[in-house]
């Protein structure tokens, strides 16, 4: 995706957002963006599509994302930051002093639940079925959910 208008949330995600912040998660987004890597966008694109997402998640009356993320390179460049390497993850553990135990990678892919895996936290996978041991929710408000206490 590296069009603004392209951006299109799930009915629930953004109630998901809310939940999971009122519970007293930060939000950060790790991303491959090998687009960028391959010349099909831009790093200026990515940033753009980011600052759409903070000003659409302000207009709900969320908090912003605390930090995000981008890997910009293909996968022939043998980068160590592309997931499902952790790299980007333990860097931002790093820089915001979060505590691994406590936090939680979430994606609709099998990598990204194993590049939470490789920093060290627990991966969760968002989507209607998997054949990975992950554990797995259909949609990203059903995880918010099974963190109520
Ligand atoms: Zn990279």
């Amino acid at each position: 995706m590296s069009r603004v208008e392209d951006i299109e949330y799930f009915s629930d995600t953004l109630k998901a957002l809310q939940l999971l912040q009122q519970l007293g998660y930060e939000l950060f987004v790790v991303t491959n963006q090998s687009g960028v890597g391959r010349g099909y966008f831009s790093l200026e694109n990515v940033y753009v599509i980011h600052k759409q997402l903070q000003n659409d998640l302000r207009e709900f009356k969320l908090t912003a994302f605390k930090d995000f993320a981008i890997c910009p390179h293909s996968p022939d460049d043998a980068c160590e930051c592309r997931k499902p390497s952790g790299k980007m993850i333990t860097d931002l553990m790093e820089k915001h002093h979060i505590n691994p135990d406590l936090s939680y990678m979430v994606g609709d892919k099998l990598i990204d639940a194993e590049a939470g895996m490789n920093a060290g936290i627990q991966g969760i996978i968002i989507r209607q079925s998997t054949t990975s041991d992950f554990p797995f929710f259909k949609t990203l408000l059903e995880f918010a959910n099974s963190l109520k206490k």
